[in-house]
């Protein structure tokens, strides 16, 4: 690298200028040697990143102190870092402090979008709906979702270039996705940078284009996905499928797939969370006498006993054999059971004749809530 002239100097400002005296110079410098603003001198790109580079070490309070102690020795470790962002020309410069002179000369168009659309991007996320019966959500499974996505091009890679050749280099814009304009104003000519009308600002233009995907690159093709659906999820969330969206621009990764669930009704078994609900209806014999009941369960059929004089409406709860909890080690939620106590209907003559002999056998030892009831209207009316 040639002698590096002195920093103090390249700014025009005395050694002991304040921070604002150097970026005072600094902005009135910039914009006097910005490359847009000198297209017919080619000097001016040069001079615009030696500015910059002595702004970054002088505006940099750390850096500024090892300059004046040691010289570009001082700093050249740290420069060299950060000379990468000048040595490409301007493409990757800071241009924070800029912004407001050349905002509105350029639009904001400057810096931005001639990088942008080169870089790579993730490809677009994409989303699927799969039905999952009460089962399967409960205890995970694998599944194919159908979707559709955009591939790269098998035949041209992505490149959307015929196979054998290339896309070059726009001649338009050279390559920087921008083309300059100029427009005689009261104060002068002034440049601005557009969108390459020839690349769309891609700097790149594909003169043979490849037959599969037309140019484009890509290919909207469908495809089965496999995924794994954990245990426990539960209706309405998404389980992710990296990779498998969209294909990502200019080399950037894939999108990722969002698979929504929609678990369908169980005929028997109702969830909240990771519990089981289940109502079974019993008879208010077995109610009375207490009986064992068979009572389905994410395991089968499990025997449980119904003590004498349950009341209908009354819940028991089974442990552990619930829905497994997302990410727990096999952790299962519970199984509420409520009993409903059915009214015998369509009697016989025989039935109702039992039923009045059973009638006079009871008294209200039988009926502890009637009783209590009774006792409750009678102070009420007796007030
Ligand atoms: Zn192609
Ligand atoms: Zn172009």
């Amino acid at each position: 690298m040639a002698d590096k002239r002195d920093y103090y100097e390249v700014l025009g400002i005395d050694k002991s200028a304040s921070a604002d005296e150097i970026k005072k110079a600094y902005r009135k410098l910039a914009k006097q040697y910005h490359p847009d603003l000198n297209k017919d001198n080619p000097d001016a790109a040069e001079k615009f990143k030696e500015v910059g580079e002595a702004y970054s070490v002088l505006s940099d309070e750390e850096k500024k102190a090892r300059y004046d102690q040691f010289g570009h020795a001082g700093v050249d470790g740290s420069a060299g870092g950060g000379y990468g962002g000048f040595g490409g020309g301007f493409g990757g410069f800071d241009m924070g402090d800029l912004g407001d002179i050349f905002g509105s000369f350029f639009g904001g168009g400057f810096g931005g979008s001639s990088s942008r659309r080169n870089a790579p991007q993730k490809g677009r996320d994409i989303r699927a709906h799969i039905d999952l019966t009460f089962e399967e959500a409960a205890f995970g499974c694998t599944k194919e979702v159908k979707v559709s996505r955009l591939e790269n091009c098998d035949a041209c890679g992505g490149s959307g270039a015929k196979v054998g050749t290339k896309a070059e280099n726009c001649s338009r814009c050279g390559g920087r996705g921008q083309v300059r304009s100029v427009q005689n104003t009261p104060f002068g000519q002034i440049q601005t940078n557009t969108t390459c009308p020839e690349c769309r600002g891609k700097g790149t233009v594909i003169k043979e284009r490849c037959p599969e995907c037309q140019g484009a690159g890509k290919n909207r093709k469908s495809d089965k996905i496999t995924i794994n659906i954990p245990a426990g999820v539960n209706d309405s969330q998404s389980v992710r499928v990296r990779t498998k969206g969209d294909a990502g621009e200019n080399g950037g990764p894939n999108g990722d797939l969002y698979v929504t669930i929609n678990i369908k009704r169980h005929p028997i078994f109702e969830r909240d969370d990771c519990d089981v609900y289940v109502e079974m209806p019993i008879s208010f014999v077995q109610a009375a006498l207490g009986c064992e009941i068979e009572v389905p369960t994410l395991d089968g059929k499990k025997l449980h006993t119904i003590p004498e004089g349950t009341q209908s409406g009354t819940k028991f709860r089974l442990k552990g054999v619930g829905i497994p909890y997302p990410s727990s080690n096999g952790a299962r939620g519970d199984q509420y059971v409520t009993v409903i106590v059915e009214t015998p209907k369509n009697l016989t003559q025989k039935q109702r004749e039992a039923l009045m002999k059973f009638a006079d056998e009871t008294n209200e030892k039988n009926y502890n809530q009637q009783k209590k009831w009774s006792s409750k209207i009678k102070d009420y009316f007796n007030k």
